[in-house]
């Protein structure tokens, strides 16, 4: 026999009993944009290569080896989107959203880079991204932090995680601050590792971000970019930390914090745990301002964020109880010709009459009995039974399958629908 073929390494299948949390993340991180009035921009997940190399910058880690990248049978160059920002950011320059505009816009979906597969980290990933455009700030940045202090607390993660702020100022003072930085790694060339090295000719900024312990003290020393910052840039930063204060939300400043894209300025921020190993990024963003020109916009304001899906949900399943429902409510045997029949006409009755209830009918036959088993097995609350005598009589057995205290009880049809709508847990929304 020829072998399975299987998936690609890194890339993973979302089965049917892991959907259900992913479901409940979805429609809570819904509510919560929707509830901040965000809307959803739907976007395409190839773009052209050249959109990534020129905004996400070309010494990055990400264009320089995460890259899913092909030609086209045009001989076009695309890529499997590695992020949203520069895709979301070319859509509104395309259709002219950003002219004397502000908004408000979020996306999901997955995003692809070519990294080494392990726990937290996948070659195909789903994102959360959240983009403003429009809005000088601090206000806005501020905003986005509530909003992800929001989910946290809606998916019962808040203490999982902590937010880390820092300000990368405006390009000018970054590259003073750069020349210091070269300087001063110049002078410990001993202490750095490979990748630091060759970091240190392409983006030194990054050597601050290394994940390697040999080179913490080097880096803890290094000079500090907030001191390089002018006022304009302080003030920005200040007003945010004076928002989340008042706001009583907690924060550590980090001015290590430098993220691994070229674009930023001002606002970074991530949101970390220390409850998944060295994949301990949850979500992170930043402002954005000088992108939109790098992409022949005009002058104009941008920031934003994007988080891991996969990691958010490996965080709420270290909770003890994650609250999910089951895809069915109740479950319909059908035992004999005449209720297999009349069932499915039953069945449909209910649906018209009880909206949002997860009614599954057995289909395929089988004795009662096997019937029974996979109706324990769906996670309904309740089996309806069916027999013909029952049916005849216009009758049906509902049996409680969750709660042994409940008796089963034979009920008019009529009678077993307004059992269900006042019984079944979890409606209309379920
Ligand atoms: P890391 O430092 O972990 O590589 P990053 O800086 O490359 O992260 P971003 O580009 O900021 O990540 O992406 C935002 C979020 O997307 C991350 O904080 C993380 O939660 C998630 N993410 C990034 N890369 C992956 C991946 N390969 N697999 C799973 N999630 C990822
Ligand atoms: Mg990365």
């Amino acid at each position: 026999m020829a072998n399975n073929i299987q998936a690609i390494r890194g890339m993973h299948d979302v089965l049917p009993e892991q959907t259900p949390l992913w479901q409940f993340a979805e429609t809570i991180i819904r509510e919560v944009l929707g509830a901040y009035g965000y809307s959803e921009i739907r976007l395409p997940i190839v773009e052209k290569t050249e959109l990534f190399k020129r905004s996400i910058g070309e010494v990055t880690d990400i264009v320089e080896k995460e890259m899913y990248t092909f030609d086209d049978r045009n001989g076009d160059s695309l890529t499997l989107r590695p992020e949203g920002t520069a895709g979301c950011l070319r859509a509104c320059l395309e259709h002219g959203l950003l002219h004397n505009q502000v908004h408000r816009l979020w996306y999901y979906g997955p995003m692809y880079r070519h990294e080494r597969p392990q726990k937290g980290r996948y070659r195909q990933f789903f994102q959360l991204g959240v983009e403003t455009y429009g809005m000088a700030g601090p206000d806005i940045d501020a905003e986005l932090i509530l909003i992800m202090e929001r989910l946290w607390k809606k998916l019962g993660i808040r203490d999982k995680v902590r937010l880390q702020l820092n300000s990368l100022g405006t390009i000018a003072e970054r590259m003073v601050y750069r020349d210091s930085l070269v300087s001063y790694f110049q002078g410990h060339l001993e202490q750095l590792d490979e990748d630091s090295l060759r970091r240190l000719e392409t983006n030194p900024l990054r050597i601050l971000d290394t994940k390697n312990p040999a080179m913490r003290e080097v880096v803890a020393n290094a000079p500090e970019l907030m001191n390089y910052l002018g006022d304009d840039s302080l003030e920005h930063f200040n007003a945010i930390t004076t928002i989340l204060n008042d706001l009583g939300i907690s924060y550590e400043l980090n001015s290590r914090l430098v993220r691994g894209l070229d674009y930023y300025s001002k606002t970074v921020f991530e949101w970390v745990t220390d409850e998944l190993g060295s994949q301990g990024t949850v979500c992170a963003g930043g402002r954005y301002d000088g992108l939109i020109e790098q992409l022949g916009g005009k002058p104009n304001h941008a920031v934003g964020f994007a988080m891991g899906i996969e990691r958010l949900l490996a965080l709420v399943e270290t909770l003890d109880a994650v609250p999910l429902k089951s895809s069915v409510d109740v479950y319909m045997i059908r035992v004999g010709e005449i209720a297999e029949q009349q069932g499915l006409r039953f069945a449909e009755a209910i649906r018209n009459d009880i909206p949002g209830l997860k009614l599954q009918v057995n289909c395929g036959g089988g004795s009662f009995k096997s019937q029974f088993k996979k109706a324990d097995k769906s996670g309904a609350e309740f089996a309806l039974i069916l027999g013909d005598d029952e049916v005849s009589r216009g009758e049906v057995s509902i049996k409680p399958l969750r709660n042994a205290e409940q008796p089963q009880q034979q009920l008019s049809q009529q009678q077993a629908i307004e059992f269900l709508q006042i019984n079944v847990q979890g409606r209309p929304n379920g």
